[in-house]
């Protein structure tokens, strides 16, 4: 399916279901900002916890922050942003829509990768068991075209991205016959720069007013703390410092639901250690990371790290995870190796020593930095996309029925219980409140007793809602229920004095977080 139906679904089914809304809705909306809902809150709380509980509670030594959205302008003069936080930008002259040129060229280096694959793919069910796929990439005719084509334009794209080489990335949008997906033609302006930072004002006069930034990533909040908490928390190399908050970024391209945001949230931590062991730091975090995104259960395959082959000026590695969503791998975490840069230019810029005291070696210097950095608002999507389900149900008279589940893990499910009396009477409401009066401390319950049971269970399956219970007159009479599993439908009959056990356990935080401690 193409990405914008993909798109088109969760949004719809985002918006029917209180996970997200389009912001300023009924003033048609503004570009690139969402709301979330009653549910969408839940679930991001949730990703949230499961990030900070990860970093904060299973590392001693990873301490939390929360710095403000408005810092010293002078911040992002010595982070780069100010100069370098830009984005080349190209317009189609027919339909006069506006793109990020580096990723027209990647989405194209990604199509005829996806021609690999399809090759790949057919050849492999060609020859069953004795398919070698390698040697079928050094060998078949059409996959190495495609292969020297993809690895042209790669070469040229990374040194003209290198170089700040506009007129060059434009030559292979050219060369490379990109079209406008919306005109269908190669009608392109030049590539400009794009400066991504949103700037507002400080001070209530115009001449004392300040230009201020609006943070466009969390990770400086960090760098200038670095001391207070080190010192404050009497904090030993290696340790970090996690941060979750929100970040704004002019993004020129905004037709991505939440993929790609305006305002959005990260989920960073810094982690500072001792020159000379920032690459086996690299590689713990790349494991401990990937090992977080595999708990959830969505598959291990359908990750993968997409290791930077261009660096950045001031890190000396770099990676990304990325999941399969529906519409390709696309980024959903970076880690960085940052050399000791950041602590280095806040010093330059601030005149303020920003040293650690070793105090086995006796001497000071500028720890190195290895960060991850991942969006909550993306993993959200990552998610809500490899959670949504359309089934189709065999019914017993031959018939079929949809039904369409999310199937979230049960610790990040907004809802974990729905409350359902059969009928609304007899007392079995009074019944199904007093369960939830009882229960509400330890589980989100929602209470539902419209319509028929049917309808009812479908619409928790489409809020995800794990669990579902029923109560019948049979309950008043022995204290029994019915519990209904969300994935298998299976029914059960269940005491209600079992319920905090059954579904305590599959909510638990603990079980996902003790599968990503270190081995
Ligand atoms: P991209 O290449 O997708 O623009 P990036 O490499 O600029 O992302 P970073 O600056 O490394 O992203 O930010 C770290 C993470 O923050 C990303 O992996 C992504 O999950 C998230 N993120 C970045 N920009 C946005 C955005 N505009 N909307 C939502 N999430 C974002």
């Amino acid at each position: 399916m193409a990405q914008e139906d993909i798109f088109k679904k969760l949004t719809a089914h985002c918006k029917e279901y209180g996970y997200v809304f389009p912001s300023s809705e009924i003033y048609d909306g503004l570009s690139a900002i969402y709301d979330y809902g009653q549910h969408g809150v839940e679930l991001k709380n949730n990703i949230r916890k499961y990030w900070w509980d990860s970093m904060v509670l299973l590392h001693e030594n990873i301490v939390g922050i929360d710095s403000a959205i408005f810092m010293h302008p002078a911040i992002w003069k010595a982070s780069g942003h100010v100069d370098a936080f830009n984005d080349p930008l190209i317009d189609n002259r027919d339909s006069k829509k506006r793109y990020r040129a580096d990723i027209l060229i990647e989405e194209h280096m990604a199509g005829i990768d996806g021609k690999i694959d399809r090759e790949i793919g057919k050849a492999a069910r060609r020859f069953g068991e004795a398919f070698d796929e390698k040697q079928y990439r050094e060998t078949n005719k059409r996959v190495l075209s495609y292969q020297e084509k993809l690895d042209g334009i790669s070469a040229r794209y990374s040194k003209a991205m290198n170089d700040n080489n506009l007129q060059e990335l434009r030559q292979i949008i050219l060369d490379s016959e990109i079209v406008c997906p919306v005109s269908g033609t190669r009608n392109w302006t030049e590539v400009r720069q794009f400066n991504l930072m949103f700037s507002t004002e400080t001070g209530s006069t115009a001449e004392g007013a300040n230009k201020i930034y609006l943070r466009p990533e969390t990770a400086q909040g960090i760098f200038v703390n670095f001391l207070n908490v080190q010192k404050t928390g009497r904090m030993k190399l290696p340790f970090g410092i996690a941060q979750v908050g929100k970040a704004f970024r002019n993004e020129i391209v905004a037709r991505q639901f939440i993929f790609r945001m305006r305002e959005f949230e990260q989920m960073e931590m810094q982690f500072f250690v001792k020159p000379g062991t920032e690459l086996e730091w690299f590689e713990y975090w790349k494991e401990a990371r990937i090992r977080w995104f595999r708990a959830l259960g969505f598959g291990d395959d359908n990750y993968r790290f997409h290791d930077h082959t261009k660096l950045a000026h001031y890190a000396n590695a770099a990676t990304d995870i990325e999941y399969k969503f529906p519409f390709g791998f696309r980024e959903v975490e970076g880690i960085h190796s940052r050399t000791d840069f950041d602590l280095r230019q806040h010093q330059q810029y601030s005149g303020k020593r920003m040293q650690y005291f070793d105090p086995e070696k006796g001497e000071s210097y500028i720890p190195c930095v290895v960060e991850t950095s991942i969006g909550l608002d993306r993993m959200f999507l990552h998610i809500i996309s490899a959670s949504y389900n359309e089934e189709e149900l065999k019914k017993d008279d031959g018939s079929s029925d949809m039904r369409v589940v999310m199937k979230l893990p049960a610790f990040l499910a907004p809802v974990k219980l729905a409350v359902m009396p059969l009928v609304r009477k007899d007392g079995l409401p009074e019944i199904a409140e007093k369960i939830i009066q009882n229960l509400k401390f330890s589980f989100n319950c929602q209470y539902d007793d419209k319509d028929s049971i049917g309808r009812r269970y479908r619409r928790q399956d489409a809020i995800g809602t794990p669990y579902c219970i029923t109560i019948d007159h049979q309950t008043r009479e022995d204290e029994t229920l019915t519990i209904r599993y969300r994935d298998s439908m299976i029914q059960e009959r269940v005491a209600v004095s079992q319920l905090p056990e059954i579904i305590g356990e599959k909510v638990s935080f603990e079980g996902p977080l003790r599968k990503i401690q270190d081995e």
